[in-house]
């Protein structure tokens, strides 16, 4: 017998906020309910089959099966570079500023180790995805969470960030169009955190996961085609979202070269890699996607109307998302996000994610995914009007 005991960075996590909701998920459908899951970011819909024909053919080559270089084909890094020009208007040298990742959250999760020395201070924002800040605390890093607030457009205000936290501050990551708020960001706040970046001398990683996920004509806007942003930072991409690969594990960092060299030096010796059949299929879903997008974007936008219009009848207050497939949706009075969400699973069988669990300034909001049919959003909509809260 031996004693196995965790190391200090595992027992140093915060408590997983969604494992009792997962359990009760469990009580509920143990009793015959068929739960609507609007939890999970995760496309319900199938990878668009030219690129499943891609990879079918790619796989079949046998020159495909060594190991891949880490930083990814040339011809991958350039299918990105052409993607940056013609989506950005950016110029990218494809072997020094691009670098391929095994999904976006491989490389939020190896970046630290790269830059942030223990004690190092990284700007992360909240409520937000939870990988910046475990792996700031997985490189010895302390995160400063920056509360994203309705009355801000859910945009960090960086004049409240206090002096001593900006002397130990190395790097900050940013998510617009963002998960969970589905808040977009604006060219003028870019512009504002390129001059944070070089007064305060602080590196950038913008994680543009959602990208290509909007609607009504919006474009979000790329980080790096903000003046000066190739200067201070790199941004991450995922090709989960946008072409429903999340299982593929496939996306890629860019920008920088210095901060992309840095990221490709962890990553060199820590993996070898994405499968090259894997990448060539990726070149094929990033290029000439104009009608898929429009696909994708129509899809998500019926979804959308459906389920505000039925939010708005039954008095559940949410701003109408321009981008994401998330809702971020007001706890009613006499609520919180906890209690609410328990509420809405246990009386009509409907899971959404409580918002305190992405960071404590997302307490009294609940966020619903539009991962289901427009058929599912009407039955979770009509079942709330039935129970009623
Ligand atoms: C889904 C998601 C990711 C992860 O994407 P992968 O490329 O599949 O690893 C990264 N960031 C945000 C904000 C996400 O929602």
């Amino acid at each position: 017998m031996i004693q196995i005991e965790k190391a200090e960075r595992l027992k140093q996590l915060p408590p997983y906020l969604f494992a009792e909701l997962d359990r009760k998920k469990e009580e509920v459908q143990a009793r015959g309910v068929d739960v609507i899951d609007l939890g999970v970011g995760d496309p319900d819909q199938p990878t668009p089959s030219h690129i499943i024909d891609k990879l079918a053919e790619a796989a079949r080559e046998p020159r495909h099966h060594k190991y891949p270089s880490y930083s990814g084909l040339n011809s991958f890094r350039e299918a990105v570079s052409r993607w940056y020009k013609h989506r950005a208007g950016v110029t990218l040298d494809p072997l020094k500023e691009v670098v391929s990742l095994i999904g976006s959250k491989e490389g939020i999760a190896h970046i630290p180790l790269a830059f942030i020395n223990p004690g190092d201070v990284m700007l992360v924002p909240s409520p937000a995805y939870p990988v910046y800040k475990i792996s700031t605390l997985f490189a010895g890093g302390i995160p400063y969470e920056m509360p994203l607030l309705k009355e801000n457009g859910f945009l960090p205000d960086l004049t409240t960030i206090p002096a001593d936290v900006l002397a130990k501050a190395r790097m900050m990551f940013l998510n617009y169009p963002n998960n969970p708020t589905a808040a977009p960001a604006t060219e003028a706040f870019f512009k504002e955190v390129v001059a944070f970046a070089n007064q305060h001398n602080i590196m950038i990683c913008h994680d543009f996961a959602y990208s290509e996920m909007a609607f009504d004509g919006y474009k979000p806007p790329s980080f790096l085609e903000t003046p000066g942003a190739m200067e201070v930072g790199i941004e991450f991409h995922s090709l989960s979202k946008t072409y429903n690969m999340t299982g593929w594990r496939i996306g890629f960092a860019a920008g920088n070269a210095e901060i992309i060299g840095g990221l490709g030096q962890i990553k060199s010796n820590i993996d070898s890699g994405i499968f090259e059949a894997i990448q060539i299929a990726g070149i094929e879903a990033m290029e000439d996607d104009a009608a898929w997008l429009h696909e994708m974007q129509t899809h998500y936008t019926e979804r959308r109307d459906v389920l505000m219009a039925g939010l708005a009848k039954l008095g559940i207050k949410a701003e109408k998302p321009k981008a994401t497939f998330y809702i971020w949706c007001e706890v009613p009075d006499g609520y919180t996000s906890t209690s609410f969400v328990a509420h809405l699973l246990e009386k009509a069988g409907i899971m959404t994610t409580p918002g305190n669990g992405f960071g404590d300034p997302g307490e009294g909001y609940f966020r619903m995914a539009l991962t289901v049919s427009k058929e599912r959003l009407q039955e979770a909509v009509n079942r709330i009007a039935d129970v009623g809260f």
